[in-house]
């Protein structure tokens, strides 16, 4: 046997807990076609011959639609065509906030679904003195309970046996329609006898997407003047007057919370952690040990997987016969995947300390804290985390926008993330520094050091701007409520984080590598072929034009002639018009071509063209430094090497992040207008910069 089982709750009982509990690694996450709301899925064996489907739904404080987290779960509700339509409907409720929670059960179990109750945190009970009466419970609800506790494994069985036997959950509604108003119901129940009366009633109230006629249909054939809106909504309102005399009519008699013998440390600690002066140093202190560890810890897988692709490389060269295949294999094919692979200690770690943050409770006292002050640029209290997070890389950064409920906020964080100055930046930021930035200080303070800071805030600082003309221009309706909910503190259930770091690392590498690895093969495509004999006899071409080179540098010189017709070179030739209005050759027209894989290949193509005889970053800055234009004046000088760094700050040039934000975006749109919207503001900036310092 298998059934459909869904899970539904507010926000924050443990939904998910219990969705990783049950089905383990064998989830699937993906997206709810069109919308970006997450879609968890998975699968559970409850006995031996007995299989669920779980369903994770997003978390809902009522089945009256205010945002597209709750349509999904109404349209789900409501359409017994779904393939996800639940045979059973179990609605988590955290047993601190029992009231709140009953309101979404009295309406799913109204729909006619069988439904029951999952009590979860039971083991708070004993420290905030509660104690429930579950039979009576049981009774007045007409429904079975299970009172579970997923962090100390309690109630599992007991849930796996009720949801075994969910045929003999009662699907009688709790509460009757006709009281709120008899004419209107009646008349209702009358015209469409065979319909369940509230599915009927959340018809008329909802804008659901599916079932638009039937709506119509229904609205059509009540009388004209009951189905004012005015009148809607006050019954509506009675209705939920009506729910919640129920549930206190219940609660008062099954549940007792003895204030005295519960110990309550949360406000001590709160007072401390949304201070207005130390929450704030203790968040930055919290953001800066994070980061520094990213950076520090992530740096040692890296390098190894640097080196091991680097030497792979090699070895395949090598080993494997001279030709296109090898070539594709070690050149294009390798270190594709290596600079997929590279980004895995960065992802792995930040989802690591952010599902600590919220899993002990402690995100959203940083949501409370930074909410106001970035409310004022469209952005929202959880987008701080990202914008930090792209100081080392944007990937990770941009995956991290996820727990931002609100859409159009979240899409603003995506869209401007990327101005953070991302750790690729780092390298071709150090050599433009120490090429045209003089040495000496001003008041102590180091001139390049300086120069270095500034870069990062103007990071920042356009980050914000943006955020705020999109906030301004971007027309995309999303109810913003915001709801203060503080959970409690918690210590965190390492499941839950060992699932939320797999998942994330696996999500970028099947989705956004395929992306990366495409595109870094057509660069490899276009970087190693070339048109005419120039490209294809550039060995005998360098031999008889240097007949004095040999070993090394010779074969850097014919790199170099190839590069520099190859379909790459030619490209990055053909944008010289376009380009030396900011005061860059065609030289750095390649580089800045070939490093839209990623920044930091800027220095390594410009060490290739100069043929530079070994790598070393010494060599290739002297080399840039000896570089003159036609007037003998030097390539590199304060114009055009500003002009070049504000260039990178601001141009979007890392397919990896166009790639993942077209994921998390899910289309083509967003990425593309951040593409041609950030290359333009680069182009304008430095175009401006170059023209003045010049
Ligand atoms: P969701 O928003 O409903 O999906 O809730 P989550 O599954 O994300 O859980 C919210 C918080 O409750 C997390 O910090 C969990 O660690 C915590 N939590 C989940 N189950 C239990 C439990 O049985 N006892 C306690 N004390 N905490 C729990
Ligand atoms: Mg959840």
């Amino acid at each position: 046997m298998s059934l459909n089982i869904a899970l539904l709750g507010n926000p924050n009982t443990g939904k998910t807990s219990i969705f990783n509990k049950l089905t383990g690694l064998s989830q699937k996450v993906g997206n709810y076609p069109g919308i970006t709301v997450e879609k968890k899925k998975g699968i559970c064996k409850l006995s031996n011959t007995t299989k669920a489907h779980i369903i994770d739904l997003p978390g809902t404080y009522s089945l009256n639609a205010s945002s597209i987290d709750e349509s999904v779960v109404i349209e789900l509700l409501l359409n017994k065509n779904n393939k996800d339509y639940p045979n059973v409907a179990v609605v988590v409720a955290d047993v601190e906030n029992l009231k709140r929670n009953l309101l979404l059960f009295t309406q799913v179990k109204d729909l006619g679904i069988p439904t029951m109750l999952l009590i979860n945190m039971s083991d708070q009970m004993k420290r905030k003195g509660i104690t429930i009466d579950i039979p009576m419970l049981e009774a007045k609800l007409n429904t079975r309970i299970a009172l579970v506790s997923i962090r100390e494994n309690k109630g599992l069985d007991l849930l796996k046996e009720l949801l075994i036997n969910y045929r003999e959950l009662s699907v009688k509604p709790t509460i009757k329609f006709e009281d709120i108003d008899q004419h209107y119901f009646d008349h209702l129940k009358n015209t469409f006898p065979d319909q369940q009366l509230y599915k009927l009633w959340l018809l008329i109230t909802q804008d659901i997407n599916f079932a638009k006629i039937e709506r119509k249909k229904i609205i059509d054939s009540i009388d004209f003047k009951t189905q004012s809106e005015r009148n809607l909504k006050k019954l509506q309102q009675k209705e939920t007057v009506k729910r919640y005399q129920f549930i206190n009519n219940i609660l008062k008699n099954t549940l007792v919370i003895d204030k005295e013998s519960a110990t309550d440390f949360r406000s001590k600690l709160d007072r401390i952690l949304i201070h207005k002066f130390w929450g704030y140093v203790i968040f930055f202190l919290i953001l800066m040990t994070i980061f520094q560890s990213i950076f520090d810890w992530s740096s040692i897988p890296q390098d190894f997987i640097d080196s091991t692709f680097a030497s792979l490389s090699e070895q395949l060269k090598i080993r494997l016969p001279e030709g296109v295949f090898t070539s594709l294999l070690s050149e294009g094919i390798i270190p594709g995947l290596g600079g997929i692979i590279i980004f895995i200690p960065q992802i792995a770690f930040l989802f690591l300390f952010i599902s600590i943050l919220e899993e002990t409770g402690y995100m959203s006292r940083v949501v409370f804290l930074m909410d106001r002050g970035l409310r004022r640029f469209g952005l929202n209290g959880k987008s701080v985390i990202p914008l930090i997070s792209g100081t080392a890389c944007a990937i990770p950064a941009v995956m991290a926008t996820r727990n931002i409920e609100n859409w159009k906020e979240r899409l603003i964080t995506i869209l401007v993330t990327p101005f953070t100055t991302c750790s690729a930046r780092l390298p071709v930021y150090a050599i433009l520094i120490a090429l045209v930035i003089p040495q000496g200080s001003f008041l102590g303070l180091n001139y390049q050091g300086l120069m270095l800071m500034f870069l990062y805030l103007v990071g920042f600082g356009m980050a914000l701007i943006s955020a705020w003309i999109l906030s301004k221009t971007l027309n995309i309706k999303s109810k913003s409520y915001f709801v203060v909910e503080m959970p409690n503190y918690k210590l965190p259930l390492l499941r839950n984080i060992g699932i939320t770091v797999w998942e994330k690392t696996k999500t970028f590498i099947t989705e956004a590598g395929k992306i990366i690895l495409a595109i870094s093969i057509l660069l490899w495509i276009l970087a190693s072929n070339g048109p005419g004999k120039d490209f294809s006899e550039a060995e005998q071409i360098v031999k008889s034009n240097h007949k004095q080179l040999n070993g090394d540098a010779l074969s850097n010189k014919i790199n170099s002639h190839k590069l520099e017709h190859s379909y790459i070179g030619i490209l990055g030739k053909s944008i010289e018009p376009l380009i030396s209005p900011l005061g860059y050759d065609w030289k750095i027209g390649i580089a800045l071509i070939s490093s839209f894989a990623a920044r930091e290949v800027f220095i390594g193509t410009l060490a290739t063209i100069y043929s530079v005889e070994s790598n070393a970053e010494e060599t290739i800055k002297n080399r840039m430094a000896s570089e003159v234009r036609a007037d003998g004046k030097p390539l590199f000088d304060l114009a055009s090497g500003i002009s070049l760094m504000f260039f990178y700050a601001f141009a979007m040039q890392c397919m990896s992040t166009l790639a993942i934000v077209k994921k998390e975006t899910n289309s083509w749109k967003w990425p593309m207008i951040q593409l041609v919207g950030m290359t333009l503001l680069a182009y304008f900036v430095a175009f401006l910069t170059y023209q003045i310092l010049s």
